[in-house]
């Protein structure tokens, strides 16, 4: 028998991605991926569409959505999966997330304007292919590039977008510690996104993980594109060490990060049907 796989984390370009999730299914289906969890920043808006297309095309969709979150490293995201259908609050907290980022934006926009560079958030918003999409910092290196105000999308950051860039401007977030526990209320399934991503000592992980199990956390995502076969293993072996499953995907973002492939990675990325059922059964655990 074939072995099987699965990609547990996904933009579309509901955010930062660039294929409708209908592109994305078909893909997945083409690739004999068997489970595809949707995971755009900040909205669950592609979800249905996505299920739509999953049934179609023979591929499981897992409703998720991947939100940013304050550390003392800075940026945590996290990973909500098996969203619930009709989840208000949820959806609320969405909601201000996207307000806030909205507001984030326009400040980018006027120290833009400082330099000079004029941009109308509606050419922001040109760069989303659908009305209900959240808007960020790759939609205006987006229109800076378009512009030729800088010379690659890379600069677009590495000048003006970046942390401690001339035109940066954080977004107030929610603590991490808080996030978990909010969304473990909410009913999902909680996993701490490309946790080695984070600027922070290892130590801090292995030492801040109990709490954050304690405040709901269920999985660390130990499977990703920018990952070592040493990075992994020390994540399957810290969530072994702390009772936590692991979940895994490639954070495919279609052509605005080309060098990463659906279900693939960087090329080495393989997460299993047997990593996927693992998780499953975790989550069901903790249902009864
Ligand atoms: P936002 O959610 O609007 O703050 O934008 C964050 C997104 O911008 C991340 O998910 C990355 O895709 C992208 N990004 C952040 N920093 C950089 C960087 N230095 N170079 C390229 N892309 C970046
Ligand atoms: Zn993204
Ligand atoms: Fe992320
Ligand atoms: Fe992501």
């Amino acid at each position: 028998m074939h072995p099987s796989f699965v990609d547990l984390h996904t933009h579309t370009l509901y955010s930062d991605g660039t294929d409708t999730p209908e592109e994305l299914m078909r893909k997945a289906s083409r690739l004999s991926l068997s489970s595809i969890a949707i995971t755009d920043h900040d909205t669950i808006s592609g979800l249905d569409e996505a299920e739509e297309a999953g049934l179609r095309y023979g591929v499981e969709v897992v409703r998720g959505c991947e939100v940013s979150s304050r550390s003392p490293f800075g940026d945590l995201h996290l990973l909500a999966l098996w969203i619930p259908k009709h989840c208000p609050d949820l959806e609320d907290f969405l909601k201000m997330q996207r307000r806030l980022r909205d507001e984030r934006n326009l400040r980018i926009l006027e120290k833009l304007a400082s330099f000079g560079i004029r941009i109308e958030y509606e050419e922001v918003l040109e760069q989303c292919g659908t009305p209900h999409m959240t808007p960020g910092r790759p939609h205006i290196a987006a229109v800076l590039l378009n512009r030729h105000a800088v010379s690659s999308y890379k600069d677009a950051f590495t000048q003006y977008l970046a942390e401690g860039a001339s035109a940066y401007v954080p977004r107030p977030l929610p603590d991490f510690q808080k996030v978990i526990a909010f969304l473990s209320e909410c009913g999902v399934l909680v996993s701490w996104a490309h946790p080695l991503l984070l600027r922070c000592p290892r130590s801090w992980i292995v030492d801040i993980l109990p709490e954050m199990k304690r405040n709901g956390l269920k999985a660390i995502e130990a499977y990703y594109s920018e990952y070592s076969q040493a990075d992994t293993h020390f994540c399957v072996s810290l969530a072994a060490r702390n009772g936590l499953a692991c979940s895994g995907g490639s954070d495919y973002h279609g052509l605005r990060k080309p060098d990463i492939a659906l279900g693939r990675g960087k090329g080495g990325l393989r997460v299993t049907q047997a990593i996927y059922e693992q998780l499953k059964q975790h989550r069901q655990s903790l249902m009864l």
